[in-house]
């Protein structure tokens, strides 16, 4: 059973749009006429990883607040009865009505806690009526837009410790929650690096065909932006789906006489635009160059997973140390992710290359990886208690609780007060602690922290 929110309003504030908000599907008939709404109706919704059941209301279809019909109060009762937070919808814009303040008096008999929610506050139209919600009694509104779906960070924020207790179980919970991310779609990727890295001969290499010119020269123009074909993993004997994009090829002839290290970064851009995961090529015969930490950054910068070859592997000279050495260097000059893989590969003799795609399609599975509220919260408590947030001058920072909002990057909302005083040592170490101990390996996370206002 999911924890139940009910929604209450008089009718056109917007209470159809924030039902279909909240469940994502355009369930409930949504009208400027008011009281299209006549049946309550029950949706399940999916708030930044909070699940809960929504219940759209037709309670107080009447305009005349002297006669609220006893047929309509009654049904209302009755559905806030089996629920455990009532979201009290007003209309920011419209400002309050008496009826807004006769449902408010009604539920402030009601012993079901109100969340309220100013609707229709996006732009600054709706400032007034926010203001004046103050005065029905159930603390700060909620600057919301159902129309826009802004406040749902504030929402999410509010409900979280009325229904936390109420979360389904993180395992069923996981195995529902994978719904978007599918390992066996096809995998996007780019190899993008500086002139002559080897780029094309890689992807001839991967194709087994020699449809791409290759040659010494660089900024030889390819006309194909993507190329489709299915990679047979070694390991498992399965075909699986690759999209590879040929960024070098999408350039124009006429740009070959830009600056060649301008080109590159421009081919980055491009990539990161199309690729999930996006291949950066090294020569082994220069090393690691400033040019190359900048497109690595430009990559993670965008939140796209990173993977980095060291190509011409056959004519490398003292190859550990090499490898070592470019591990070392980009611990340092990548301080955003540590750990980003580092693989050897030849295009020229095919070594690596299986490799290569294999890391690409698992390294994909951690960027789209979703971990349960619940569970993501045992590994928070367990974080702040193993290594407590500081207090500067003497005041400790509160961190409450963690979301994660979204995937392909893994992006996190933490909640707490005086998050403004964070340390970047400890909000690096809760990134990282994310991404060892919740198996997101050397993906960039993105963590944004609010507090209540
Ligand atoms: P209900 O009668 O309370 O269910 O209200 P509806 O959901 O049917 O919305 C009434 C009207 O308000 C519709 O025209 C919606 O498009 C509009 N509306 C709903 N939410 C917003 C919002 O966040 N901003 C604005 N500007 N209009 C909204
Ligand atoms: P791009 O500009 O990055 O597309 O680079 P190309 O694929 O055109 O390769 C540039 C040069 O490096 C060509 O002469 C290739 O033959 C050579 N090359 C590419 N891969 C390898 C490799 O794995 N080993 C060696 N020894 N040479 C390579």
């Amino acid at each position: 059973m999911l924890p139940q929110v009910i929604i209450i309003g008089r009718p056109n504030v917007g209470k159809s749009t924030l039902f279909n908000r909240l469940v994502g599907k355009k369930l409930a008939l949504v009208d400027d006429q008011p009281g299209v709404t006549r049946d309550r109706r029950f949706g399940e919704a999916h708030l930044l990883g909070l699940d809960f059941t929504v219940v759209d209301t037709a309670g107080w279809e009447d305009d005349d607040p002297a006669s609220l019909p006893g047929r309509m109060r009654a049904q209302t009762e009755a559905a806030l009865e089996g629920a455990d937070v009532a979201l009290f919808v007003i209309d920011a814009r419209a400002g309050l009505t008496p009826l807004d303040e006769e449902i408010a008096r009604w539920l402030r008999e009601q012993s079901v806690p109100i969340v309220l929610l100013a609707n229709k506050a996006e732009g600054r139209q709706g400032d007034g009526g926010l203001y004046d919600a103050f005065s029905l009694g159930f603390g700060e509104p909620i600057a919301f837009s159902a129309e826009h779906g802004q406040g749902l960070g504030d929402l999410f924020e509010a409900l979280l410790p009325l229904i936390e207790d109420k979360q389904p179980d993180p395992a069923d919970e996981a195995s529902a929650d994978e719904e978007d991310y599918d390992p066996k779609a096809v995998l996007k990727l780019a190899i993008v690096g500086r002139p002559n890295a080897g780029k094309s001969t890689l992807i001839n290499a991967m194709l087994r065909e020699d449809r791409l010119l290759t040659g010494p020269e660089a900024g030889i123009t390819r006309d194909s932006i993507a190329v489709d074909w299915a990679w047979t993993d070694p390991a498992s004997g399965e075909e699986r789906p690759v999209r590879l994009i040929d960024t070098a090829g999408m350039r124009k002839k006429a740009q070959v006489v830009e600056k060649l290290e301008r080109l590159s970064v421009a081919d980055a851009r491009r990539a990161i635009d199309f690729a999930e995961v996006v291949v950066l090529l090294l020569d082994a015969t220069r090393g690691l160059e400033h040019q190359d930490l900048k497109i690595a950054s430009l990559v993670l910068e965008e939140g796209r997973a990173l993977i980095i070859a060291i190509n011409k592997w056959d004519v490398a000279e003292n190859a550990s140390g090499l490898f070592n050495g470019i591990r070392a260097a980009l611990d340092e000059g990548l301080a955003q992710v540590r750990g980003v893989p580092l693989l050897s590969v030849s295009a020229r003799t095919g070594k690596g290359l299986d490799a290569l795609i294999g890391a690409a399609f698992s390294i994909r599975d951690a960027w789209s990886k979703r971990v349960p509220t619940a569970a993501l919260n045992r590994w928070f408590d367990d974080a702040l208690s193993a290594n407590p947030p500081p207090a500067p001058g003497g005041k400790r920072i509160k961190l409450r609780y963690i979301t994660q909002a979204k995937t392909r990057p893994p992006s996190f909302v933490m909640f707490g007060t005086r998050l403004d005083m964070l340390p970047e040592s400890y909000r690096r170490y809760l990134i990282n602690g994310i991404r060892r101990e919740l198996g997101f390996d050397a993906v960039p996370i993105r963590l944004t922290l609010r507090s209540p206002k």
